[in-house]
């Protein structure tokens, strides 16, 4: 079922929980018309505190929600103490932003549910805004028409059903087809939240929280403290992890209820000021939450239909992932299901969900119970990992909406093969270029180079330029290296008559094929001004090489290079050529600074005024290039 605009899918998705809620603002984005069913009568996040790891913090802020418009404060330290507060280890981790393209940050629950909400209904922005039916709890769905029906019989038809519905989904057992409740993981956890003030202020506690932005793990035998600010460093979140043997259920659903004396009993054998600060809690604040686990299902897809969240996946809180992966999941349907998707396509789409989803969150999960505090001695997962950091290259060098780009460039490219109709019509032309040279040959080895600009860029990005979807870039973390080229090829070089500039992009550490050993440096595109060498690259090379016109200027220091067409130009790399001494990672190298831009026309004005580059200039539009320098220059000032 279309909607009146015609190719906008209608989305119907259960649950407007942290998944829920992310998933219509990424469908919104994308252009079509969500419903939020929520069972709640006013759909607010239980209190405490929610990790936003690097690998969510920008899909956040790529929505346009910035963390610190909700007073999220960045994680700072990692610190690992005994049950009576020896230092086991601690870290500064405030360099990270070195390794991840985006901060690590701590929210409060409640205003990271309160923002997502809020940009899931403005008025303000682009789209239709989500509408959010509370009171309206689904108890039934039909995964192929696709519809669901409310507890008042209601049903509801749609294109698309996405059921975030959480960790005691009702949906998840029609969607999977087959039932597999969560299961008690033997631990549960007393949660609840402490003004920081009242514990500098208490001379027995304020040791306790010097450090500002300081997460703090204290292991005890079979039990664990996490403790971490959030709004702004001036609550102070606690998670007391304990066998659930020691405590009474849950309080999910009753309240009030009053857990102080049960929580002081389970921590007896901490430090004297630890119980005092555990002391200090708000008996009627403290919240007592069964830790959930399950066994994967597997698929979380059928029809027109797909599971999200904890609803797919629910997690242990032992990596502080589980809202981030269903964050993750929400964002990678809105880039799998751009606008003009047919009500047809959605199945193949969701299959595409999978393979973006499926291997990363059971990792992640598993990655969870791996890092769970030992329950007992018969535990023998639990306590595997006790390095809090562990993971975090996997966990937070992820962006699930590059990611998901990628693959759906990748199958739609697959789907439509492109030949070349003037070798097919006339057989191959008269060799042009003599040494065939390689991709990165064309750019030559860094002597032969007019000027080079080096850069570094979102690494799940970058690898959408690369050719296959198990293309992979090897650098650490979320962050990967290229370079702008500009190079000049002489007439020895090629049999043409003149000069060519050629303006190459190259990605650094590219592993093309997984079974290829070596990383090389690869160059998805390379500009020309020169239609014949355009086209003998192309057709002796096979090499990616689009005719551009190239308007260089050098005043004194300052370089200037125009790339366009038609008189419109989407491209212009500056550099200051005199010698600076730069200081930072990316100074390492530099000469000097740089700066990159590329047109700011949107995708349909693209298409009108650069007909067929539109694609190449659209996608390295996306290409946000950080710490752009000089690395490389030829030309005598
Ligand atoms: C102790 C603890 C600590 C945690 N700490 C972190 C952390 O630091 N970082 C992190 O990333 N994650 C953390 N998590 C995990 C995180 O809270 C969840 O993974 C996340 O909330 C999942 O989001 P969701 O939208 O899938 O589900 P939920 O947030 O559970 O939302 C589900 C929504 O669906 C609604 N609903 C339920 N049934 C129906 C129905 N039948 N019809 C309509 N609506 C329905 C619910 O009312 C709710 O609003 C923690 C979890 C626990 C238990």
């Amino acid at each position: 079922m279309l909607t009146q605009e015609g190719n906008r899918l209608h989305i119907l998705i259960a649950g407007a929980g942290i998944g829920g809620l992310s998933a219509a603002i990424a469908l919104r984005q994308a252009g079509h018309v969500v419903d939020v069913f929520e069972s709640s009568r006013f759909a607010v996040e239980l209190g405490a505190a929610i990790h936003l790891p690097p690998n969510v913090n920008g899909l956040l802020r790529r929505t346009g929600i910035q963390p610190e418009d909700f007073r999220c404060n960045d994680a700072e330290f990692v610190s690992v103490f005994d049950s009576q507060g020896n230092p086991v280890s601690s870290k500064d981790i405030r360099g990270l932003r070195e390794l991840y393209p985006f901060p690590w940050q701590l929210s409060h629950r409640i205003d990271l549910h309160e923002a997502l909400k809020a940009k899931a209904t403005t008025l303000n922005d682009p789209g239709v805004p989500v509408t959010i039916h509370l009171r309206s709890k689904v108890v039934n769905c039909d995964p192929a028409r696709p519809s669901l029906t409310l507890v008042d019989g209601t049903e509801v038809q749609g294109d698309l059903l996405i059921g975030a519905d959480g960790a005691h989904s009702v949906l998840r057992s029609i969607i999977a087809r087959e039932d597999i409740a969560a299961e008690p993981s033997g631990g549960s956890a007393f949660r609840f939240l402490i003004p920081i003030s009242q514990v500098k202020a208490n001379p027995e506690t304020a040791a306790l929280v010097q450090k500002e932005g300081e997460l703090q793990f204290w292991d005890g035998q079979y039990r664990r403290l996490v403790i971490y600010p959030c709004r702004n460093n001036t609550e102070l979140n606690f998670v007391c992890l304990h066998p659930d043997t020691e405590s009474d259920g849950t309080s999910e659903g009753k309240s009030p209820y009053r857990y102080k004396d049960n929580l002081l009993r389970v921590f007896d054998e901490f430090s004297p000021a630890m119980k005092s600060l555990l002391a200090m809690a708000d008996p009627d604040s403290i919240k007592l939450w069964r830790l959930l686990d399950r066994k994967a299902l597997g698929t979380w897809v059928n029809g027109n239909s797909c599971l999200i969240g904890d609803a797919a996946h629910p997690f242990l809180p032992h990596q502080g992932q589980g809202g981030a992966q269903a964050i993750e999941d929400g964002v990678a349907l809105g880039a799998l299901l751009p606008l003009g998707t047919t009500r047809e396509e959605i199945p193949e789409r969701l299959q595409l969900y999978m393979q973006c989803r499926y291997k990363r969150a059971t990792m992640v999960q598993n990655f969870s119970r791996q890092a769970a505090f030992k329950i007992s001695a018969k535990d023998t997962v639990g306590g595997t990992s006790t390095d809090p950091l562990e993971f975090m290259r996997i966990n937070f060098g992820h962006d699930a909406h590059d990611f998901a780009t990628n693959m759906l460039r990748k199958h739609l490219a697959n789907r439509t093969p492109n030949p070349s109709t003037l070798t097919t019509a006339f057989g191959p032309s008269m060799p042009l270029i003599p040494d065939t040279p390689g991709s990165q040959g064309l750019l030559g080895s860094p002597s032969q180079r007019t000027l080079e600009v080096r850069f570094r860029a979102r690494r799940n990005y970058l690898e959408t330029f690369l050719p296959r979807a198990d293309s992979r870039i090897t650098s650490r973390g979320g962050w990967a290296k290229g370079s702008w080229v500009i190079r000049r090829i002489q007439p020895g070089e090629w049999k043409g008559g003149r000069e060519v500039i050629l303006v190459g992009l190259c990605i650094f550490h590219a592993l093309l094929s997984p079974d290829r050993d070596e990383p090389q440096d690869f160059s998805p595109v390379m500009f020309c001004d020169d239609a014949e060498f355009m086209i003998a690259a192309r057709e002796e090379l096979h090499l990616p090489v689009l005719l551009a016109d190239m308007k260089e200027n050098i005043l004194g220091a300052r370089y200037q290079m125009d790339l366009g067409r038609s008189g419109q130009t989407f491209m212009m790399i500056q550099a200051n050529l005199a010698p600076v001494h730069m200081n930072g990672d990316g100074g390492k190298g530099a000469l000097g600074n740089a700066r990159v831009s590329m047109t700011t026309l949107k995708r349909d004005v693209l298409e009108a005024v650069l007909p067929g580059l539109a694609h190449v200039v659209g996608q390295l539009q996306g290409l946000d290039m950080k710490d752009v320098v000089l690395t490389r220059s030829g030309i005598m000032v």
